[in-house]
């Protein structure tokens, strides 16, 4: 057999097969190319489209100085730093952002990494290992999945936000085994906070430590843009804060903010920090540059939140069917995979970009559409989106 042959046989029902059909139907919103920044409005194959299917919370990634202070590391540094943290790679510029990050968390220590899905491996993997068991939210992210699977640990998962479910799960657990509970702050496709009062307590129960992702957290809740630990006033209690740059820091990477012995333990022996290039000058510059505006300016956390609820009440007035969220994460459900493409296809064909989440990224027949906005976005843009997407979901019968 040739191991290609999975690359030329299309196996039905796989993700090859869906692109293919979707294609033919005319529906595929995937891969459209962008020629601009990213910003509340971007020209996307060629058009303006309105842009409600970024991460770009804070508004960040076309910020003057963000962007500056990005091109002035890349004059004094060059583009990258072609080794390892460990070796040649670490730069002034990672050390004071360690710093910077983890006082602002309120935390010991921090130490970033040069992607978010990076940061979960490189954390949990050195965590975690063959005798301890991780104990997780079945909603979590990709990324934390295969951190799991890295670190050799046993792996339970809990029903999504289930508390109960939970310590069933931390029941099930030897005595003297190592246990870290891992869930997301923010969850990434349905826009929930995760329980985190029940879980400190419950991890306090069964002697677990606790981790969270919060990628969709950190500076979108609390009132500085501080995340879900302090949203709910429990930094001290929440071992591990995990986040990435790619959302509200505007930029490339993670990091991860602990006390110090934690922080030091994957410093020395997490494979993927190790034996991996550290960040470039220009990501961890833009990152550093993000966090100073936004502690300059938490009214952008309080902006964000305003125009996510202004959403929320304009797909109320249309009469629109969404999940209630408190974050600027809004999903649709549309359930099936050829109603969700079609959706964001007309959507697109119209100028709005939208998330389409179907499997992997959603279980089958939980298709939704996944809206996030940004603190940059209008009210004049939201209402154009708004009517836009009332119309498509009237007309679009598959
Ligand atoms: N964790 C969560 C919850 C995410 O949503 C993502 C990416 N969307 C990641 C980790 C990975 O982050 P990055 O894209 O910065 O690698």
């Amino acid at each position: 057999m040739d191991i290609f042959d999975k690359c030329t046989k299309i196996i039905p029902e796989s993700n090859a097969d869906y692109a293919i059909k979707l294609k033919e139907m005319g529906y595929y919103p995937y891969f459209h190319v962008v020629s601009s920044k990213q910003g509340a409005v971007v020209v996307m194959e060629g058009k303006e489209t309105i842009m409600i299917g970024s991460n770009n919370y804070l508004g960040l990634t076309s910020h003057e100085e963000v962007c500056k202070v990005s091109i002035d590391a890349v004059k004094k540094y060059g583009t990258g730093v072609s080794g390892s943290r460990a070796l040649n790679g670490t730069l002034d510029l990672h050390v004071e952002f360690e710093k910077e990050i983890a006082e602002f968390l309120g935390k010991q220590s921090a130490l970033s990494f040069s992607t978010g899905f990076q940061s979960n491996l490189a954390i949990i993997s050195a965590i975690c290992g063959r005798h301890d068991y991780i104990v997780m939210d079945k909603e979590n992210h990709a990324s934390i999945y295969d951190a799991c699977r890295l670190s050799y640990a046993k792996l339970l998962r809990y029903e999504h936000n289930d508390m109960s479910d939970l310590e069933k799960q931390l029941k099930s657990i030897p005595k003297d085994c190592g246990i870290l509970i891992v869930t997301d702050g923010v969850f990434s496709m349905s826009g929930d906070i995760c329980k985190l009062p029940e879980i400190v307590d419950l991890a306090k129960k069964y002697g677990s430590r606790v981790m969270i992702d919060d990628a969709h957290g950190f500076g979108v809740l609390g009132k500085t843009g501080k995340g879900t630990a302090d949203y709910f006033n429990l930094t001290k209690e929440t071992d591990i804060i995990m986040g990435t740059f790619s959302k509200s820091l505007a930029s490339m990477g993670g990091f991860v903010a602990a006390d110090a012995i934690v922080c030091d333990h994957i410093r020395y022996n997490s494979r993927p920090f190790i034996f991996s290039a550290a960040i470039p000058p220009s990501n961890i510059a833009a990152a550093a540059a993000a966090l100073k505006v936004l502690k300059e300016e938490p009214q952008r956390v309080a902006r964000l939140n305003k125009i996510s609820d202004y959403f929320r009440a304009g797909l109320k007035k249309r009469k629109i069917k969404f999940i209630d969220t408190k974050t600027p994460i809004i999903p649709i459900y549309t359930n099936e995979i050829i109603r969700t493409m079609a959706i964001c296809t007309e959507l697109f064909k119209r100028g709005v970009y939208v998330n389409s989440v179907v499997p992997p990224a959603a279980p089958q027949g939980e298709c939704l559409i996944r809206i996030s906005l940004t603190s940059e976005h209008t009210e004049a843009v939201a209402e154009k989106a708004l009517d836009i997407i009332d119309v498509v979901l009237k007309e679009i019968k598959v």
